[in-house]
């Protein structure tokens, strides 16, 4: 009887381990913009190609904003 307890917890502890797993291991970050069902560019709304979604599931950025904020130079303080 207690093994049969034993089997239905562990079953049940199993099942939420998958389910925090699956939370757990969702890319962090917001993704593209998914409003109109299209994933797009959250900089300048293109549509971010399924390719790239392929390699970088959580992408905000299409490649050509990702570059540009990629090489944004570093502030210049002062500049004569
Ligand atoms: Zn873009």
């Amino acid at each position: 009887m207690s093994d049969n307890v034993d089997d239905s917890q562990a079953a049940e502890a199993k099942s939420r381990q998958a389910a925090i797993d699956t939370v757990r291991y969702r890319p962090r970050g917001l993704g593209p913009d998914m409003s109109d069902g299209t994933p797009r560019c959250r900089e300048c709304g293109d549509e971010i190609p399924a390719a790239r979604l392929a390699g970088v599931p959580d992408a905000e950025r299409c490649l050509a904003c990702q570059e540009d904020l990629e090489q944004e130079p570093e502030p210049t303080p002062e500049q004569e």
